[in-house]
């Protein structure tokens, strides 16, 4: 028999080649900390959306660490046999085939399934072939299915006050484009019982689906054959060409540097550096315009933000990005001393006055700011200022005086192979000073990478007292590290031009 549950069924959507893998070679499986983080908003996304039709019954239960779903389907079985008007992850089972809904609501004349994700996105067809799954399994269970909704959150919602989860969540009705995909639903499975049945691993060569609508967990593995660097590691080149010229066989860049099909300066100046052993490209008169445009004072500005999917501030949306950190490295004179300052929100209220108000303090009117990769940081200014109209004007002085450092590596005025065609700063930085421990994240603890600073910072607040200090040392030390990099990367544009 064939044993799929709702999430199989879509991994086989997107690629059949994910279900055979996670049943034959799971321990590829790579998920990384953007897939870990879906999970969890998709938790709790999940529980606070229970609430939506008002009371309600949940089913779910445990046996030890895994869902009992004998219990499950039995329990909803006696709900629905009750007439509970909402049942939450309500399971059924129809020959090897498993589902639980995330929200069955009672109908006059049947059950309306709720399909519940985090996203702001109701058009993913991914989330109907997730629908139309649930319902071909809850009609051959014989439930009369008599509506499908998607309920996806409303980016425009604004939190005011106490949460309106009606006003979180968008409700829509899918029915139409889930009869057009249960069409689907029988010659998928087959392919699924086929796929499964085999313990050859399918012939599914790698494409632009492995991206959609996420990296799948299996690209390491997948693409195995890929040497290093490849088509796949050009800066900025969009999927579909990627995979274009991997299709014809130009992978490797001296396919590419052969074939002619580059043309972009930056594309050839990263293929040329990585076969030849050029140094250090260094394009003066763009990196001195570039220096002129500072002048001292100079502050080196770096935010981390959280993004809460649930707004948890007064006047803050889904998914907007609140700064709750920032590190300061200033220079007062050309011969004046390196000087640091910082500031870190407590977590579990809302940081953005102290912080806006700590940053006016920082940073005087009229003085040069220097961010990396500018846009990011001047749109965390604006949206203080909005918030904070008594601080709008030093807030926007200090957005309207920021440049941004990354200009002169996009512009390719400073180049080395090390870089591998990426500007972050995680590459500019070990590819300029590759042997000195102080500047290599690696070394840090406990927070590495600005999305290990925006999962940590909430959860401060629930931790006990001597792991909130350390949590916090972490957090400072990570983003002192980021604008001491500016600091470096600077220097070194200025030891270039002489
Ligand atoms: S990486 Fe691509 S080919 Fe491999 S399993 Fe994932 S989607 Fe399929």
């Amino acid at each position: 028999m064939l044993y799929l549950s709702k999430s199989k069924y879509c991994s086989l959507w997107q690629c059949p080649k994910i279900l055979w893998m996670n049943k034959y070679k799971s321990e590829e499986l790579v998920l990384d900390s953007s897939a870990l983080a879906r999970m969890e908003a998709g938790n709790e996304v999940g529980d606070l959306a229970m609430g939506l039709f008002g009371d309600y019954v949940e089913v779910t239960a445990y046996k030890g660490e895994r869902l009992n779903l004998q219990k499950m389907i039995a329990d909803t079985k006696a709900e629905m046999d009750k007439g509970t008007p909402v049942i939450c992850e309500a399971s059924f089972e129809f020959g090897g085939l498993y589902c639980a809904v995330d929200i069955l609501c009672k109908e006059e004349n049947g059950w309306a399934i709720f399909e519940v994700k985090s996203s702001t996105k109701s058009d993913k067809e991914i989330y109907i072939a997730d629908i139309a799954y649930q319902k071909y399994v809850l009609q051959n269970c014989g439930v009369n299915v008599t509506g499908t909704y998607l309920i996806c959150i409303d980016n425009n919602y604004v939190l005011d006050g106490d949460l309106d989860i009606n006003r979180l969540f968008k409700v829509t009705d899918v029915w139409d484009l889930v009869s057009q995909e249960e069409k689907n639903i029988r010659a998928n499975l087959k392919i699924a019982e086929k796929i499964l049945r085999s313990e050859t691993e399918p012939e599914i060569d790698i494409s632009e689906h492995c991206k959609k609508p996420y990296d799948c967990g299996y690209w390491k593995y997948c693409s195995r054959h890929i040497p290093s660097p490849s088509v796949f590691d050009l800066y900025r080149l969009q999927t579909s060409k990627k995979f274009d010229c991997y299709r014809k066989g130009i992978i490797t860049y001296n396919d590419l540097f052969l074939s002619g099909v580059v043309t972009n300066e930056k594309h050839l100046r990263q293929i040329e550096f990585a076969l030849t052993d050029k140094g250090t490209y260094v394009d003066k008169d763009g990196i001195r315009d570039f220096l002129d445009t500072l002048s001292y004072p100079i502050y080196l500005l770096d935010f981390e933000t959280e993004q809460p999917v649930i707004p948890k501030y007064n006047g803050t949306k889904p998914y907007q990005q609140i700064p709750f950190q920032y590190s300061l490295h200033y220079i007062e004179s050309e011969d004046g001393e390196l000087k640091h300052k910082e500031f870190l929100a407590e977590s579990g209220s809302d940081p953005r006055r102290a912080l806006a108000e700590s940053l006016c303090k920082d940073i005087p009117m009229n003085v040069c700011v220097t961010a990396y990769n500018k846009a990011f940081e001047c749109g965390r200014i604006k949206e203080l200022a909005d918030a904070f109209p008594d601080l709008a004007e030093h807030l926007l002085n200090i957005r309207e005086n920021t440049k941004d450092l990354l200009d002169p590596f996009q512009k390719g005025y400073y180049y080395n192979k090390a870089m591998g065609g990426s500007f972050s700063i995680k590459s500019v930085l070990p590819a300029i000073f590759p042997d000195d421990p102080a500047l290599d994240y690696h070394n840090l603890e406990g927070v590495h990478n600005g999305s290990e600073a925006m999962s940590i910072f909430p959860k401060i607040k629930d931790m006990p007292p001597e792991e909130q200090e350390k949590a916090r040392k972490n957090l400072l030390e990570y983003c002192k590290l980021d604008t001491f990099a500016m600091v470096k990367v600077w220097e070194e544009l200025v030891r270039v031009v002489g």
